[in-house]
């Protein structure tokens, strides 16, 4: 068990409610409420999320604030065009003690459920994934992606289903990983060309040019069809700096043999400044990095945990 089910299974015995791998889940006065876990600056705090079909009135949610504290962050969610759901978000300020939670999530809880039940408010009947009620099949609420929401049985299986071959998929192409590491090794070659041009031919440097490398390298990994994984970025790193510093010893080797001395005074030399142009090479190779770890973050957000 991970760090955040074990601190999600606390706080449901703590509480009084139920947890399914990191969330926490239950209802009150018939409304369907998850907890979870997220980032807040260094630390993490527990915010808890509802969806209903609207907001609160201005005056119910100022008053709210005022004398309870308790400020909710709206966000649309639409799933579907027939799905719709305004999602409630509060960040829950859990005093130290245990007790003093359990009394000011209870009194949270039950003010919250009260006003929504004053003003109308209702919890989404529509199934989560497809965003209907199929009149042959009932939606029960289920834990999912850190919801409590309502789904067709079927939906949920699908879903997991889909994710099922997904990694099925992705363990298989683990196998194309020594292909992956050698293109993203002629990739990086590749991507120091325009760099070696500019140095070799020109005689100066545009260190911009160096963070072609590892992206180039990178592309190079996503031809071989090995698993977009955290060390795709590391495998292009390595690729692209070995292959950076190549390219700058080999340019001080030249400066070398036509000066008469040896590699070592070469980068001595400050007038030269060869070591100045190593570290700036390698500089832009970790913005070129970064770029490819932006794509490869962007690629797989999204994904549901399981
Ligand atoms: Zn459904």
């Amino acid at each position: 068990m991970g760090l955040k089910e074990n601190a999600a299974l606390k706080l449901s015995v703590l509480l009084n409610l139920k947890a399914e791998g990191a969330t926490v889940y239950g209802e009150v006065n018939d409304y369907h409420f998850s907890i979870n876990q997220i980032p807040y600056g260094n630390a993490t705090v527990w915010q808890l999320t509802m969806l209903l079909d609207k907001t609160l009135s201005t005056d119910t949610q100022t008053n709210l604030k005022k004398t309870h504290k308790i400020n909710i962050q709206y966000t649309a969610l639409d799933i579907t065009p027939t799905y719709q759901a305004v999602a409630y978000n509060i960040v829950l300020n859990m005093p130290m003690s245990k007790e003093k939670q359990v009394n000011y999530f209870n009194n949270l809880i039950t003010t919250l459920t009260n006003m929504l039940a004053n003003e109308g408010i209702s919890n989404i009947e529509n199934c989560g994934l497809c965003g209907v009620t199929k009149e042959d099949e009932d939606v029960e609420y289920a834990v999912y992606k850190g919801l409590y929401i309502k789904l067709h049985k079927s939906c949920i299986e699908a879903a997991y289903e889909e994710q099922r071959r997904e990694i099925e998929k992705e363990n298989k192409n683990i196998k194309r990983l020594p292909i992956s590491i050698i293109l993203a090794f002629l990739g990086a070659v590749v991507g120091i060309i325009p760099s070696v041009i500019s140095i070799f031919g020109f005689g100066w440097l545009f260190g911009i040019l160096f963070a072609i490398c590892p992206i180039a390298s990178f592309f190079g990994y996503k031809l071989g069809k090995a698993p977009l994984r955290w060390y795709a970025t590391l495998i292009a790193a390595v690729c692209s700096l070995i292959v950076t510093a190549l390219v700058i010893i080999l340019f001080g080797l030249l400066v070398a043999a036509a000066a008469n001395a040896t590699l070592q005074e070469v980068f001595a030399d400050s007038e030269l400044g060869l070591g100045a142009l190593l570290g700036q090479a390698l500089l832009f190779d970790i913005v070129g990095i970064a770029c490819a770890f932006g794509y490869i973050s962007k690629t797989r957000s999204g994904k549901v945990s399981k």
